[in-house]
């Protein structure tokens, strides 16, 4: 054994046998694989080995996508069958919520180059004889969906590897891990150390336990998971002799079940509502190649479905039934990238599709490593996308719900309970008391909007307009015609302090610093000059700073941050150490004026002004802006104070006609005002100059991505950020979500990133990216909302206030 690596990948399933691979093929030879046991020996050797193409997430999809291709690569190169089947897979729906959203999937694959089509379901029986007709509307098909050999693609990853120079030691468990100051490991197993460069938790069932290592309490939970073969059946001969290939997948979503010809049988899994966390506190060490006995009565409701579907499978045997585990994070997506705080360690972890993942994750965290970039859009599978609040009952929580709704749909307006409401601000009982719909986001609770007084705070599911749209359309008024108050607590926030403090934040961002007591808005880059972050900067000292954010990105960025800290600066995150109320509308300054001596005249407290003052006996510091584009201001306090600054504030507004709105007025607000939002309209795919972040570009000082920005602007950006009025169909409106194909001249020519019904206005808005040379105001397109190709005129400005005087009166 090696005593010295660059990488240390722990685990040999398919991830962590992916991951070398990736490595190698990057140009990092010296790289070592290390498995307790042999390949496969968790959950990879157990696996149904199905693969598919669709996710809720496009850019997960993409690295299905590439998974799925590889294949047959890894097969050649390394000589090892892989038993590739690719029959195409038939996702079935049984009612007309399942087609709105097969369409909306075939429609998200559009512009990936997905090629999926729908069908009805007598052309789904023709392809699928097994299946009764009359339980179904129809299906989406898919070609590229098959299924391999688990242990052949495991072996065939290492194998490619083994070719490249990277060695994998089996029988051979890693059983502690300990940094050295510089940042490297000492890899400690039972048979010797490795001193590595970085490390890779790629431990499948242990990872947990890997994490456990080095202090860390990974979201992430396995499940039991079953699946049963039947015998042979002469329907399945039948079909083959007359077609001459292998039936299609199914995922039959009322069923909750997948089912797909294995040999001459059939093979039928479940996602089934009584399931069950597999060891849900440790995995032992000494579990390997092992199934759990199997339950089929926990299954049973789904067998039921699955004989009224199927009817020949009623009559056939049962040869064997597979329960096995498997490892989930609380969304259901892996844990991808460098653990936030602790340097030069990775994770590939929490993959529940090793088949349809393996290859995407693989390759993006090699590139991660090797490039310093992902090279991809892989937020949905971000190690840094959970906070401290996801503990391990909370995973439990999440999983199980997460497992179980595995076949249902998730609406765009659906807020799930599971793990609800854990986190929350001081004023949450008093946002209640005013019948608030409360939402979640990064663990927080926060008001989605605000149901009338005597009716009951809940939101319909929907694709299509809820029952909050009056509500909230009440809720755009007040703030546009008199005054709001809303919890803007919900953002990230940090404070950047110490000697050093003003050039270091200036090497990171792409706008000039503010002036003392002034905020403006700026972005961070990458090298390549793609958008790392978006924040508002306010400035309270020469080398004090609160910086406000995204608040999902909040350990995202703050990794960021810390990797790249100065000596002598000091990169806090305040959390819910500080939190905030929001005033917004015309009459936003008469009612905070009138509870604090400070001048708040726009002569003396202008637009962009950002001050420690005394609102009521309250310290605060108060920034005069809003992400409504009205005049306003957020209020900033310690979390001991923000119920009396409610108070002060919703008495004070009485005379003023003050009213509560929530996240989606706030939508709804600055679409209206032209405003992108980061994760939709700013992702680290984009550039500034493509997501049009010119006000907060300023090429007179050096930042990290100026060269690239430079080089960008010089030749013109491939594609434009653009913005878009939508005539939604009359007869049963709905609006964009995001991730809708938008065309021109009858074919795909871009995507929408977010969009809202902006009520004020009256009108259906929706950002997209285009194209540069389309991105032509006046120019029409169509967005596809719910299979519908809906018209959409690019426009200029916003539409409202375009001058920007609300905000500065
Ligand atoms: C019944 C069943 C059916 C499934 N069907 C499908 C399917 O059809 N399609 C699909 O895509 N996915 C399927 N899956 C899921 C799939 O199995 C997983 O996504 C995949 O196996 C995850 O691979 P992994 O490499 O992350 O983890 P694992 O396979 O668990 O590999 C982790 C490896 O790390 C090793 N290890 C851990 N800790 C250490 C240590 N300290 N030192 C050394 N080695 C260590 C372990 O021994 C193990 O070999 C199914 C799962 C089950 C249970």
């Amino acid at each position: 054994m090696k005593s010295s690596a660059r990488v240390v990948v722990i685990g040999g399933g398919v991830v962590g046998a992916s991951v070398l691979y990736h490595l190698t093929e990057l140009g990092w030879t010296d790289v070592v694989l290390v498995e307790r046991k042999e390949l496969t020996a968790g959950s990879t050797w157990h696996a149904a080995g199905g693969m598919h193409t669709l996710n809720g997430d496009p850019n997960v999809a993409k690295l299905q996508q590439y998974t799925v291709g590889l294949y047959r690569e890894i097969e050649q190169r390394s000589g090892q069958n892989c038993s590739i089947h690719m029959p195409g897979g038939l996702m079935l729906a049984g009612d007309r919520e399942r087609m709105d959203w097969l369409r909306m999937a075939q429609a998200r694959g559009r512009y990936l180059g997905m090629d999926m089509e729908i069908i009805s379901a007598g052309e789904a029986k023709r392809m699928f004889p097994l299946l009764e007709e009359q339980y179904f509307m129809g299906a989406l098909f898919d070609r590229a969906e098959g299924h391999v050999d688990p242990t052949g693609v495991t072996r065939a990853y290492a194998g490619c590897a083994r070719q490249a120079g990277a060695e994998i030691y089996q029988h051979t468990w890693v059983s502690d891990l300990r940094q050295r100051p510089d940042g490297t490991w000492d890899v400690i197993t039972d048979s010797g150390e490795i001193h590595a460069e970085h490390i890779v938790n790629a431990g499948g069932l242990w990872a947990r336990e890997v994490g456990r290592m080095i202090g860390l309490e990974l979201p992430v939970l396995a499940m039991e998971h079953m699946y049963l073969i039947t015998e042979d059946m002469d329907e399945v001969a039948e079909y083959n002799a007359a077609t001459g290939h292998e039936l299609p997948m199914g995922l039959d979503f009322d069923g909750e079940l997948y089912i797909r010809q294995e040999g001459g049988a059939m093979l039928l899994g479940t996602y089934e509502q009584a399931c069950v966390p597999w060891s849900p506190r440790e995995t032992p060490w000494t579990f390997d190649q092992q199934l759990l006995a199997p339950d089929l009565d926990r299954i049973a409701p789904s067998l039921e479905i699955a004989f009224k579907h199927y009817p020949a499978l009623a009559d056939v045997g049962i040869k064997k039934v597979i329960n096995g585990p498997f490892t989930f994070a609380p969304d259901g997506n892996p844990l991808v990238g460098p653990v936030p705080g602790v340097r030069n360690c990775w994770m590939a972890c929490a993959v529940m599709a090793g088949f349809s993942q393996g290859g995407g994750v693989g390759l993006t965290l090699a590139r991660w490593m090797v490039d310093g970039d992902p090279g991809e859009d892989i937020w949905a599978m971000d190690v840094a996308r959970f906070g401290n609040w996801a503990s391990l009952a909370y995973t439990n929580a999440k999983v199980r719900e997460n497992y179980s709704r595995r076949f249902r749909i998730t609406f765009p307006n659906e807020e799930l309970p599971a793990g609800r409401a854990l986190h929350t601000t001081p004023v949450y009982d008093r946002l209640t008391a005013h019948n608030a719909v409360w939402g979640a986001s990064f663990g927080l609770e926060h008001p989605l909007w605000f149901q009338r007084p005597g009716e009951e705070p809940r939101e319909d599911v929907t694709f299509r307009r809820s029952n909050a749209h009056p509500a909230v359309a009440e809720e755009c008024t007040t703030v546009r015609e008199r005054v709001g108050l809303t919890e803007c607590s919900n953002f990230a926030k940090y404070r950047v302090t110490g000697a050093g403090s003003a050039d270091w934040l200036q090497r990171l961002f792409t706008n000039r610093l503010p002036r003392v007591g002034r905020i403006n808005l700026t972005a961070a880059l990458d090298p390549n000059g793609h958008i790392v972050g978006e924040f508002s900067v306010a400035r309270v000292g020469t080398d004090d700073f609160f910086l406000f954010g995204s608040q999902i990105a909040e350990a995202h960025h703050s990794r960021w941050f810390h990797g790249h800290l100065a000596d002598g600066v000091r990169f806090d995150v305040l959390g819910l150490s500080l939190v905030g109320l929001s005033l917004a509308g015309p009459g936003a300054r008469d009612v905070l004026q009138s509870v604090t001596g400070a001048s708040l005249a726009t002569e003396n407290y202008p637009f962009m002004t950002f001050c420690r003052i005394d609102v009521g006996m309250i310290p605060a510091y108060v920034g005069r802006m809003t992400y409504t584009g009205d005049l306003g201001y957020e209020i900033w306090v310690a979390p001991e104070y923000q119920r009396a600054l409610f108070d002060l504030l919703w008495q004070a507004g009485e005379p003023y006609g003050i009213g509560l709105f929530g996240f989606r007025a706030l939508m709804s607000l600055r679409m209206e005002k032209m405003f992108g939002t980061w994760a939709r309209e700013y992702r680290p795919i984009y550039t500034p100059v493509e997501a049009r972040m010119h006000r907060s570009l300023k090429l007179d000082h050096d930042f990290i991505g100026r060269a690239a920005v430079e080089a960008e602007q010089a030749r013109g950006p491939a594609r434009t950020l653009s913005y878009f009025d939508i005539t939604p169909d009359p007869a049963e409106p709905a609006d964009v979500v995001g991730d809708e194909p938008i065309w021109h001249g009858g074919v795909v020519v871009g995507w929408v990133t977010s969009g809202a019904y902006a009520h004020y206005s009256h009108r259906s808005l929706a950002f997209g990216y285009l194209p540069s040379e389309l991105a032509v105001p006046g120019a029409m397109f169509e967005v596809e909302i719910i299979g519908q190709r809906r018209p959409a005129r690019l426009l200029p400005e916003p539409v409202l206030d375009p001058a920007g005087q609300r905000m500065r009166v």
